[in-house]
């Protein structure tokens, strides 16, 4: 998927919306274009004493329904386009779960395996000072996402709390725990993507803790989603990671698999009690469940024909092309789309920004108790909305999102 058509993507799917919801045109005009976009080329000086220069950048969508709140990416081909694209799509994901934010991206375009730990400091420290007039608790509320974690976050903290004079947490969310993180926010997406495939198997006539279901990435949100759906007591018959994937029609040991072979070399290809499947088998195993966990353009208009599931549960973000969503719609199969299906995380980051801003941290049980409550309300929002207008279940829920980004637009009025 190039840069420009993930921008392109992104509009043609609100204007799919907007039809739907009969919007006034220049109220679209306005969801069509990010509220803000920052770019800025900033200088570090590496471990060797030379200066290299970075382009970083700071996209707000839409600031309607609250501030702003998106993860930062460090990656070669993170741009402008890109980052928008992204920050419209977290506009949506916050409106469908109803939390009272719009949406952000950003990120520096850069390759973290050149550098090092020192200068990934000096680069996020540089970089966060450098967008900081837009960034802030109460305005724009950066997070990790790829090439970014934790411990970034922490450097993000600790640098604008420098600036300010006094330690503010809530300016960024998935800290670690000890410095105002949540509880339960390493595994919230998961835990989402598990409460979504939960609620579609009610209304789909299916029993969740009899179902087979193949999940493909075993990293945060894959191991995660896996290890719930065998707790729950269904069976998890293949898993996968970048370098391929396992399969045994009799289920396979996740809890086993995570803690011996991942992270490991070989992964969890090491498992003997299993067939060696590639990730391209592994999306066409005939099953109950299919979980797209890994990555973008998984499910695309040449294999879609071939995916034997009854439901499609995206955990990854734009995991299906839209000629493959149709193909799935045509054969009957549910797809519980990226911005319903993997909003957990952003829920849960919700919580511990609500957590920091009153100094009050709850447990995990509480946690995990309000963020199912929110996923499960909003997947059935998501099911009626889609039997209402007689469409899919991505295309309600931008019609949900949109319409509720829409109308605090215009509650609120056109300034001046
Ligand atoms: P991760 O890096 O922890 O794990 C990714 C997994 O996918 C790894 O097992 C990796 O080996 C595998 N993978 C990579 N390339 C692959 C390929 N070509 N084929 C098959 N597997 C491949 O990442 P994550 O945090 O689990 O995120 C996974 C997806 O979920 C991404 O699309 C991410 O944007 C999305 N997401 C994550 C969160 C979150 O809170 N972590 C929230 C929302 C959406």
């Amino acid at each position: 998927m190039s840069e420009v058509n993930v921008l392109e993507m992104a509009r043609s799917q609100l204007a799919m919306a907007a039809k739907h919801l009969d919007l006034d045109p220049g109220l679209h005009a306005v969801l069509a274009q990010p509220k803000r976009q920052v770019v800025v080329n900033f200088p570090v000086v590496m471990d060797n004493g030379t200066v290299e220069c970075y382009q970083g950048y700071r996209v707000q969508h839409n600031t309607s329904r609250g501030p702003t709140k998106g993860g930062l990416r460090y990656h070669p081909d993170v741009d402008l386009d890109e980052a928008t694209a992204l920050a419209m799509w977290m506009t949506w994901k916050c409106a469908v779960v109803n939390i009272p934010y719009g949406g952000a991206k950003g990120g520096v375009k850069v390759n973290t395996k050149s550098l090092s730990k020192r200068e990934l400091e000096k680069l996020t420290r540089r970089f966060i000072s450098e967008i900081n007039i837009v960034v802030g608790e109460r305005s724009d509320i950066p997070a990790p996402d790829i090439g970014t974690n934790q411990q970034v976050m922490a450097w993000i903290m600790d640098t604008l709390s420098m600036q300010a004079g006094y330690t503010v947490p809530g300016v960024v969310t998935g800290k670690p725990i000890e410095l105002g993180g949540s509880e339960g926010r390493i595994e919230a997406t998961g835990r989402g993507v598990v409460v979504c495939a939960n609620e579609a198997c009610k209304v789909l006539g299916m029993d969740f803790s009899s179902c087979e279901i193949v999940v493909q990435g075993f990293g945060n949100v894959g191991s995660v989603a896996a290890e719930l759906a065998e707790e729950a007591g269904a069976k998890v018959i293949a898993v996968s990671d970048a370098t391929g994937g396992i399969y045994n029609k009799g289920g396979l040991p996740i809890r086993e698999l995570y803690e011996r072979y991942s992270g490991v070399e070989g992964g969890i290809r090491n498992y003997k009690d299993c067939d060696p499947i590639s990730n391209s088998e592994l999306l066409e195993l005939p099953c109950d469940i299919l979980m797209p966990n890994a990555i973008q353009g998984q499910i695309t208009g040449e294999n879609a024909a071939r995916i034997q599931t009854k439901l499609v549960v995206e955990g990854a973000n734009g995991p299906t092309t839209p000629d493959a969503d149709q193909i799935l719609s045509d054969k009957g199969i549910m797809v519980v789309p990226d911005i319903l299906a993997n909003a957990g995380g952003v829920v849960t980051s919700y919580f511990e920004w609500v957590q920091d801003l009153q100094n009050y941290f709850w447990e995990e049980t509480e946690v995990n108790k309000r963020l199912e409550r929110i996923m499960a309300g909003a997947f059935e929002a998501v099911y009626s909305t889609m039997k209402k207008h007689k469409t899919d279940m991505r295309t309600a829920a931008m019609i949900i999102a949109v319409d509720r980004v829409a109308h605090a637009t215009t509650v609120r009025g056109i300034f001046p």
